[in-house]
């Protein structure tokens, strides 16, 4: 863009203030068997619509159906004038999601996925008329990355929750072809709505992440509730689905119900911590679906193949606004999105070095795979034997310039780090049955981070049509 022209934007913009910081507030909306949960929904929508902010509201399947049984349109009306989106269809009812997703591969398990969750998906949108669901998030930790595909297949277009599974300097980022706001770390701002002591404190992190984030040009501080919190003092389904447990629905108890007092109480802590962070200098309140809109799409600009191949070799990770995925298949001469591949595999070539011509055969699979698949192939053949995608990028990342031979490289990927180790600690839920641990979950998500990538903040006034 001409110096002028984004000038003349900047302008228009009224771009001069400080860079702006986005406040997300999302609740995980999921008591279906506590009726009083009904009027926290209630209470905190119209609470937060009187202070004009539009929070997130990610709805359960089960909690839109009984809200509709119960005949509580008001609860829903209200609702709807917020961001609607999902947390799967029953949360805690076993198998909850990471339970089934355990022992499947990544096809199996978006198929299951979606057979699951996809009808109370197809319910929050029709019970709250909307075409598109800003959101998901798991049911407590109970993450696997095979919900991904089911999950863009819904048209839901990005992962809100927080949680230690997935990470990336603590700001929003691009995972498997969807948005991610998750594990914020310091820019998680929760404030405890149990202790008015807790007010001042909080917010004077909070004043500090933020003078921190415009520091860097702006970013993202989120905190979330469950309505439930509000009126309860347990968790519904620890009272219920603990540890595995699954009573038949007519033995199902509610939660047991905080006094008026203390309910009023944790309002308005909530209350006065929103009026307090609305008033501090570049602070806005956005919801999920928002938000998205304020960062660059996916599609990663051009970039030359040496460029990329440059990349590559200083090191088998995301580099500025591209994945690793993405520059391979830049390098390759097949630039855009590319899906991460689909399974794993171990070289099974021995050989020190290969020839040139060997290589560049090499190169002329993947780059047929990703052109016709939009998809990394999971490994590329020297005759009768494999190197997999990860050698293969590095040993033709790092091949030396002239005709002579390549020798061939093990890949150091290390985009992987991004995915959690340990698969017992982070899964550990009241909800999953005693001792579960799923490490085959993390497997996948790491071989998923060949897709990993930062998002990237618009600058202000130069916001494009996607
Ligand atoms: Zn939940």
């Amino acid at each position: 863009m001409p110096l002028l022209l984004l000038l003349l934007g900047l302008a228009a913009s009224g771009w001069a203030a400080e860079p702006t910081v986005h406040v997300v507030l999302w609740f995980d909306t999921e008591d279906y068997i506590t009726p009083e949960d009904d009027d926290a929904c209630l209470r905190l929508a119209r609470d937060l619509k009187a202070r004009g902010v539009t929070a997130t509201f990610k709805i359960v399947g089960e909690k839109a159906r009984v809200l509709e049984q119960r005949k509580r349109f008001d609860v829903i009306q209200a609702l709807k004038g917020h961001d609607i989106a999902y947390h799967s269809d029953n949360h805690s009812i076993p198998p909850t999601p990471a339970v089934y997703l355990k022992p499947l591969s990544m096809t199996e398990g978006a198929t299951e996925f979606m057979l699951r969750e996809g009808p109370g998906a197809r319910d929050v949108m029709r019970i709250f008329g909307v075409k598109v669901l800003s959101t998901y998030g798991q049911p407590g930790s109970s993450w696997g990355p095979q919900s991904h595909a089911a999950l863009k297949q819904l048209g839901i277009p990005s992962y809100v929750d927080e949680g230690r599974h997935v990470g990336l300097n603590n700001q929003p980022f691009w995972y498997g072809g969807m948005f991610w706001m998750f594990n914020l770390g310091p820019n998680a701002i929760r404030v405890d709505i149990n202790d008015p002591a807790k007010l001042e404190p909080t917010l004077a992190k909070a004043a500090e992440r933020v003078v921190e984030l415009q520091k860097a040009g702006g970013g993202v501080l989120h905190f979330w509730y469950h309505p439930n919190e509000f009126v309860t003092t347990e968790y519904w389904d620890g009272v219920n689905f603990s540890r595995g447990a699954n009573p038949a629905r007519a033995d199902w108890k509610p939660a047991k119900l905080r006094t008026k007092e203390s309910s009023e109480q944790t309002y308005q802590i909530l209350n006065s911590y929103v009026e307090k962070l609305q008033k501090m200098p570049g602070v806005r309140f956005t919801s999920v679906r928002e938000l998205i809109t304020h960062y660059q799409p996916a599609t990663p600009p051009a970039i030359a193949p040496e460029k990329a191949r440059a990349f590559l070799a200083a090191g088998l990770t995301w580099h500025e606004k591209w994945s690793a995925a993405e520059l391979v298949a830049a390098a390759l001469g097949v630039p855009g999105e590319v899906a991460s591949p689909a399974a794993r595999h171990q070289s099974t070539l021995k050989r020190k070095q290969i020839t040139r011509v060997e290589l560049e055969t090499a190169m002329a699979q993947a780059k047929r795979h990703i052109r016709e698949k939009r998809q990394l192939p999971a490994q590329v053949w020297v005759d009768s034997d494999t190197l997999s995608i990860g050698d293969f990028v590095a040993t033709m990342a790092q091949a030396p310039d002239g005709a002579g031979p390549v020798p061939v490289r093990q890949a150091v990927l290390a985009f992987e780090q991004h995915v959690a180790t340990d698969a017992c600690r982070n899964y550990n839920w009241v909800i999953h049955p005693e001792g579960f641990c799923a490490p085959e979950l993390y497997d996948l998500g790491r071989l998923e981070a060949w897709t990993i990538k930062p998002a990237t903040l618009r600058v202000a006034g130069m916001r494009q049509s996607r």
